[in-house]
């Protein structure tokens, strides 16, 4: 398949995923972020409240903590990474609050509902590297339950939906943890960015970022 028609390709996936209303509880919409084929992929749990109304997936203070990660790491903006980094999530519709508050997580029959549209994407992308974020994603992504504590810090190589990646986890970057903020969290997370900025996969698209025409 050539870079043209994969990314035709996976402008159509896009068309069908957003009129997905496959999951009853799911209060939607469906976000996405724009078919940047590139070989890393990032996967997150699910868009928040917020990220339908912008349309872009970790458009809110999640997303502002994360990209604020990257750019402390290996001094990439938030344009730049959305500009090169593939994003993508474990449900694609916002689950509604829980009853403690906080976002609902997904239920195993709406992650397993929305795999396929992630498994479509890994096809057409061919990714080298998974960025997993948060505990949900890394679960799915490495198929196995672990503790942060075992996978933040570490590259893992894993088949997934038929190839074999690099992954590299992350917590989630959302305030509802402070996992990240305190031992050894901050310390696993400064580890897992520091690999993430010289793994093969992150520099080849900084460096086609660098290539690529102004404008
Ligand atoms: S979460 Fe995924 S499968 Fe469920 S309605 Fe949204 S896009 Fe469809």
């Amino acid at each position: 398949m050539t870079p043209s028609s994969a990314r035709k390709k996976m402008l159509a996936l896009h068309r069908e995923l957003d009129g997905c209303r496959a999951c009853p509880k799911m209060v939607g919409p469906v976000v996405h972020g724009p078919p940047v084929m590139s070989r890393v992929i990032l996967v997150g749990q699910a868009p928040g409240p917020r990220e339908g109304s912008f349309g872009r997936p970790f458009a809110w203070t999640a997303g502002r903590t994360m990209f604020r990660w990257f750019e402390q790491a290996f001094g990439m903006t938030e344009d730049q990474l959305r500009a090169s980094v593939y994003m993508a999530a474990v449900a694609r519709c916002f689950p509604g609050k829980a009853s403690g508050g906080g976002d609902r997580r997904p239920d195993a029959h709406e992650v397993a509902r929305c795999e396929p549209w992630l498994e479509r994407e890994v096809t057409l992308l061919q990714p080298d590297l998974v960025v997993a974020v948060g505990t949900l994603a890394i679960e799915r992504v490495l198929g196995t339950k672990a503790p942060l504590a075992e996978v933040v810090g570490t590259v893992k190589r894993v088949r997934w939906h038929g190839r074999d990646v690099d992954v590299i986890a992350l917590p989630h970057p959302s305030g509802a943890s402070p996992w990240h903020k305190v031992h050894p969290g901050k310390t696993l997370l400064s580890k897992a960015l520091r690999r993430l900025a010289k793994h093969p996969a992150m520099i080849a698209v900084q460096t086609n970022l660098r290539g690529a025409p102004a404008g």
